[in-house]
């Protein structure tokens, strides 16, 4: 049982990196005694991607004492300190803890005494350190690498994470096994904390959140307002080309609806307490009744279907709304755009016989496609989630009907097969009423991330008793068919954010033009270029008056606006613009004409480059 480290990471694989990472541990914490004497010690466990330590200090760390501490580091591991191993008596081991100075570790020892009935304690050594450790460590110091790590930050951390104990400094290493490793990690963490929604989303002015409207609800500024609105523009024209009818609906239902549709009691947790509304009915009685806001639109889209009575022949039904919706994440867990109570999903429903499933998911894959390479993203891939028939929870994750997983997980692995698309299957991964195509799409730092769904329901549109008549004359349930290729704005907006670094293409950019001055007098011909493309549905604007040119256009690439015009002498004499693209050391000067024109080419096309 590992009894120092705080569960980061599984300490059963003891392999060679997790050696490292645990000796380097203890010689940060020498090298900490040599800088500050006196210092007491926490935890210090491995981690993913190096390890921490937890001290208490007589006098401040900060960031500015990271060389001295990793020369120091260095010269320990060059001495070939060799570890030590102990196991002492309870007795003797809180002996020798209080003669090491240390109350953490004697508060820690003397829990896993009383608590565990551990009756003996077990210390590593490693030159003038000693540490009361589980192990296991490399044999001496040499064998780590020198130049394999590297302090990262500096933080606080209360002592066993309890908010009513002492504040600690916590160090934070990265360690690899080679620099090569860590060389290409630390790039991986800094592109991603360049790239970063929170940072971009808070520099482009994209969304905020307010503490008085409520966590995980972003509010989204003007410039994020027009990204969605050029995803939601592109949806809805992408749809309507694949025979999708536009709905609207609202954002709250009765809660019984979702008792009937089987989401409650189960889903629960995930959703914001119930609204008790009392009322009284035109008798004069008083009626209580229990709304929610909903956490999916799926049941009004059912609500839709349900209104008139059906034929086959109006199969497949397909319908889609930019829906929004509420679920209760978990405080921790509430963050930027990707952890959000509030979202609004780029929902649609298709109902359709079992004969039309095959068809209507071959047109959504294919829609996806296009909808993924008008924005460049290319290299996703698809996981086949499939239910888990031996899971012990089952009965309350899963539809209880072995025969109806099995027969639409066949379809889907079917219609995967004959697409000749590569696919992973993932047991336990579907949704409770059916299996899922989940599309996952590699990051800019190559985590993998599930985007999107395509789900294929069987059984709601039992429950909801949804029908449709056939050719026969007889009633029939249909087949449900979820679908949100752009996910919520909120995920894929932050997606979309980091896979562009915050410089989208122009037909997406919340500013497409910014035109500026070489002096003051150009303003009046500047302006009406600005005015011109406005009256074009072009989003242009007018770069700042005062500055110097250079400032202005060092401005506008902070902004990353794709496109900066230049107007000067030269542009107002001869009707034309200075062009300075995003990215691009190049100016190219064209008549004005010429630009408007191409321009719309260009966003009209939606296109991921500008070509003149
Ligand atoms: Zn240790
Ligand atoms: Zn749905």
């Amino acid at each position: 049982m590992p009894f120092e480290h705080s569960g980061e990471i599984d300490a059963s694989t003891h392999d060679s990196l997790y050696r490292i990472r645990h000796s380097l541990a203890h010689v940060l914490a020498q090298a900490v005694l040599e800088i500050r004497e006196g210092a007491t010690l926490g935890f210090g466990p491995p981690i993913s991607d190096g390890f921490y330590y937890d001290f208490v200090l007589p006098e401040p760390i900060t960031e500015a004492d990271f060389p001295e501490l990793e020369r120091q580091m260095r010269r320990i591991l060059k001495k070939g300190q060799r570890f030590y191993h102990e196991e002492l008596p309870k007795d003797e081991a809180l002996a020798r803890i209080d003669e090491m100075g240390e109350p953490y570790k004697r508060e820690y020892a003397e829990e896993l005494c009383e608590k565990n009935g551990i009756d003996a304690l077990s210390f590593y050594r490693n030159g003038p350190f000693v540490d009361m450790c589980e192990g296991p460590h490399v044999d001496t110091t040499k064998e780590i690498p020198r130049d394999a790590f590297k302090l990262r930050s500096v933080a606080g951390a209360y002592w066993r994470g309890d908010s009513r104990n002492t504040m600690m400094t916590r160090i934070y290493a990265w360690a690899f096994e080679d620099k090569t490793a860590l060389d290409a990690h630390v790039e991986a963490y800094e592109l991603a904390l360049e790239r970063d929604h929170k940072k971009l989303g808070r520099e482009l002015d994209i969304y905020t959140i307010d503490n008085e409207i409520g966590r995980g609800l972003p509010l989204w500024l003007p410039n994020g307002t027009v990204i969605r609105d050029e995803l939601e523009k592109l949806a809805c024209e992408l749809e309507f080309i694949d025979g999708y009818q536009r709905v609207a609906t609202p954002h709250i239902a009765k809660q019984d609806l979702f008792y009937r549709t089987g989401h409650l009691p189960y889903y629960a947790d995930d959703m914001y307490p119930p609204m008790e509304l009392v009322e009284e009915t035109e008798h004069g009685e008083t009626v209580k009744e229990a709304y929610v806001l909903r956490p999916m639109n799926c049941p009004h889209h059912h609500k839709i279907f349900a209104s008139s009575l059906r034929s086959y022949r109006e199969l497949p039904l397909r319908l889609a709304e930019y829906g929004h919706v509420y679920r209760f994440e978990d405080s921790g867990a509430v963050g930027g755009l990707l952890r959000v109570r509030g979202m609004c999903m780029n929902d649609a429903h298709i109902y359709c016989t079992e004969d039309q499933i095959a068809d209507e998911f071959r047109n959504v894959i294919a829609l996806y496609d296009r909808a993924y390479s008008i924005l460049g993203l290319k290299d996703y891939s698809l996981r086949l989630s499939c239910w888990d028939p031996e899971d012990p929870q089952g009965k309350n994750k899963y539809v209880d009907e072995p025969e109806a997983w099995e027969a639409s997980q066949a379809i889907l692995r079917k219609i995967l097969d004959e697409l000749d698309l590569d696919y992973v299957e993932a047991k336990g991964e579907a949704a409770f009423y059916g299996p899922k195509i989940d599309v996952q799409f590699p990051t800019v730092t190559g985590r993998e991330e599930s985007v999107s769904t395509v789900q294929l329901d069987f059984a709601i549109p039992k429950r909801l008793d949804l029908k449709y008549i056939g050719p026969d004359g007889e009633e029939h349930v249909p087949y449900c068919i979820h679908r949100a290729p752009f996910s919520t704005h909120e995920r894929f907006v932050a997606f979309l954010i980091e896979h562009f670094g915050g410089a989208f293409p122009t037909w997406l950019a919340p500013i497409q033009v910014r035109v500026l001055t070489v002096s003051e007098q150009f303003d009046a011909y500047a302006q009406q270029i600005v005015n011109e493309l406005r009256s074009d549905f072009v989003r242009a604007e007018l770069g700042s008056m005062s500055d110097t040119v250079s400032k202005k256009i060092r401005e506008g690439t902070m902004r990353k606006i794709p496109n900066l015009l230049i107007v000067g002498e030269r542009e107002v004499e001869t009707n034309e613009v200075t062009l300075r693209r995003y990215g691009v050391r190049a100016q190219t000067t064209l008549p004005f004409a010429t630009f408007k024109e191409k321009l719309r080419e260009n966003i009209d096309s939606r296109a991921l480059e500008f070509v003149l």
